[in-house]
C-alpha cells in the first residue's frame, strides 16, 4: 500500500489497479479492482448511490466486480474530517488510479478554491474529456440530434483558467500595468483608470500532451478525425501556437498512414488532399466558426482538442444539443489515471429529494469502464439507459419535456436501469 489511510478502509475483497506503462496509459486491471467513489454534495447524495448501484450491476453482469471505496470531500469531507478535501481522498484517488466522483459544491466567499479544480491540479488530471452522443428518446432542441457523436478534449491546467490574475486597485495590478506599458511597449493599448489583468499561459508541454491524448483516443476508438479548435487568427502566440504545436504532434510523432496532419486546414478545404485510408486526420478550425458548424454540420466532427476556455464553452454547447446537463457525462484523464465525473453541479435546490437524474453520473461510470477496457460493461450501461429512457420512464427533468412520459424518482429510475441490465445480459 502506498499510503496509510486515517479514516477510510481499503476494501479487503478488492485488488489495486497496477500501472504497466504510465506514458502509454497501460494499466493492469484485476478481477475486482478497488475503485474510490465520492458520492458528492447536494444531488450527489441522490445520484451517487444510484450510479453506484447501476455500475455494480453492469460490472457483475459482464463477469467483473468492483470493490468500492467510499471517500469523502466537500460537505462529507467536513463531516468526517473537518476538511473539504482530506488527504485520505486525494491519496486514494492517486493510489487506485481509476475513480469516480459526484458533484461538489464550491462554497461562495473569499478564500474558497474550487474543490474540483484543486483535485484536478493536485493529481494532474490534465485533460477533461466529454463524450457527447445522442440517446434515443431524449428531448433535444435539434432537428437531427442523432448526428452528434463527438468527444471533446479540453486542456485542464492552463490558459486564462490558470488563475494568474490581479485585482483592480491593487499595487500588484499597477506594477503589472507599468511593466506591460513601459517595459513591453504596450503604452497605448490599455485605457487609463482602474483595470484588472490576467495572463493566458499556453505551453508546448501542456498543448502537446493534450493533443497526444486526443489522437491516442481517436486511434484506440476508431475515430476518423481530430479537430484542433482555437482562435489563432487573433491570439497568434497563444491559441495559434496551440494549433502549431498540436499539428507538430500529428506530423512528427505518428506515421503518416496512422495519423495524417492536414496541410493548411485553417484556410483550405481538404477536398483535393490525398488522405491515407484508415488514417486519423488532424485538422485545425477556428473556435467561433466551430460553434456554428457544430450545429449546422454536426456529423462532420469527431474528436475535438482545445485549450481550456474554448473547451469549457464548446463542450457545454455540444451537451445542450443532445439534451443538457442531467445526461452529460465527463471524465478527467491524466497519465494512466482517470477521475470520472458528471458535467453538472450539485443543484442545491433539487438536493436530497430523490428526484435528480443520475444518468450523467451513470454514463460517467461508463467512461471509466471504457478506460479500464471493460467494453462489454460500458456497452451494457449505454443500452440499458437508452432502453429505459425510450420506454418513457424518466426523471423529472426529461419528463417535463416529454409528452406522455412517466416520472420516476432517482432510486426508482436506477432500479429500472438495473432491471434492463438483467434483461439484456
Ligand atoms: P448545477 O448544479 O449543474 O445545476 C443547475 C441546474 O441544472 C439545476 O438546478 C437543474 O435544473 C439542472 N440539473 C443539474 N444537474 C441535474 C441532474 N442531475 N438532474 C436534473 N437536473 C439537473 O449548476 P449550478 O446551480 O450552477 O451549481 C451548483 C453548485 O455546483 C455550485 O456550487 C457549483 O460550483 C457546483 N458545481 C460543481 C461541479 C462539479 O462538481 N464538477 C460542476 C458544476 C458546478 P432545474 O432547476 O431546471 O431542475
Amino acid at each position: 500500500m502506498k499510503y496509510d489511510y486515517e479514516k477510510v478502509e481499503v476494501p479487503a475483497e478488492g485488488q489495486p489497479i497496477e500501472v504497466i506503462d504510465e506514458d502509454a496509459d497501460e494499466l493492469d486491471i484485476p478481477e475486482t479492482p478497488i475503485v474510490p467513489i465520492i458520492h458528492g454534495d447536494g444531488i450527489g447524495k441522490d445520484v451517487g448511490p444510484a450510479a453506484q448501484k447501476v455500475l455494480t450491476a453492469a460490472a457483475q453482469a459482464t463477469g467483473h466486480d468492483i470493490a468500492w471505496m467510499r471517500v469523502y470531500a466537500g460537505e462529507s469531507g467536513r463531516e468526517h474530517y473537518d476538511e473539504n478535501l482530506p488527504d485520505d481522498t486525494v491519496n486514494a484517488i492517486d493510489e487506485f488510479r481509476v475513480a469516480i466522483k459526484g458533484p461538489l459544491t464550491t462554497p461562495v466567499g473569499a478564500g474558497f478554491r474550487s474543490l474540483n479544480v484543486a483535485l484536478r491540479q493536485t493529481l494532474d488530471f490534465y485533460a477533461n474529456v466529454r463524450p457527447t452522443y445522442y440517446l434515443d428518446g431524449v428531448p433535444s432542441p435539434m432537428k437531427a440530434p442523432e448526428e452528434m457523436d463527438m468527444v471533446t478534449f479540453r486542456e485542464n491546467t492552463e490558459d486564462v483558467y490558470a488563475g494568474i490574475e490581479w485585482e483592480e486597485g491593487t499595487e500588484d495590478v499597477e506594477r503589472v500595468r507599468e511593466f506591460v506599458e513601459e517595459e513591453m511597449g504596450f503604452d497605448e493599448t490599455m485605457h487609463d483608470g482602474p483595470i484588472g489583468i490576467g495572463i493566458k499561459p499556453i505551453t508546448e508541454f501542456g498543448s502537446k500532451r493534450l493533443v497526444r491524448k486526443a489522437i491516442d483516443y481517436a486511434l484506440e476508438h476508431d475515430r476518423d478525425k481530430v479537430t484542433l479548435v482555437h482562435k489563432g487568427n487573433i491570439m497568434k502566440f497563444t491559441e495559434g501556437q496551440f494549433g502549431e504545436w498540436g499539428m507538430e504532434v500529428a506530423d512528427e510523432e505518428y506515421p503518416d498512414d496512422e495519423v495524417f496532419a492536414a496541410p493548411d486546414s485553417l484556410w483550405e478545404t481538404q477536398d483535393e488532399v490525398d488522405i491515407p485510408e484508415d488514417a486519423v486526420m488532424v485538422e485545425e478550425r477556428l473556435a467561433d466558426a466551430m460553434l456554428q458548424w457544430m450545429q449546422l454540420r454536426t456529423d462532420e466532427f469527431d474528436v475535438l482538442a482545445m485549450p481550456n476556455l474554448n473547451g469549457d464553452y464548446l463542450s457545454d454547447a455540444a451537451g445542450a444539443q443532445i439534451g443538457g446537463l442531467g445526461i452529460a457525462p465527463g471524465a478527467n484523464f491524466g497519465d494512466a489515471r482517470v477521475l470520472a465525473e458528471p458535467v453538472h453541479g450539485s443543484a442545491p435546490k433539487r438536493a436530497g429529494q430523490d428526484m435528480a437524474n443520475p444518468t450523467a453520473m451513470i454514463l460517467s461510470g461508463r467512461l471509466m469502464f471504457d478506460y479500464m477496457g471493460w467494453d462489454d460493461a460500458a456497452d451494457l450501461v449505454r443500452d440499458a439507459v437508452e432502453e429505459t429512457i425510450s420506454s418513457g420512464k424518466v426523471t423529472y427533468d426529461l419528463e417535463r419535456q416529454l409528452e406522455g412520459a412517466e416520472k420516476l424518482g432517482t432510486t426508482e429510475y436506477a432500479e429500472e436501469i438495473v432491471t434492463k441490465i438483467e434483461d439484456l445480459s
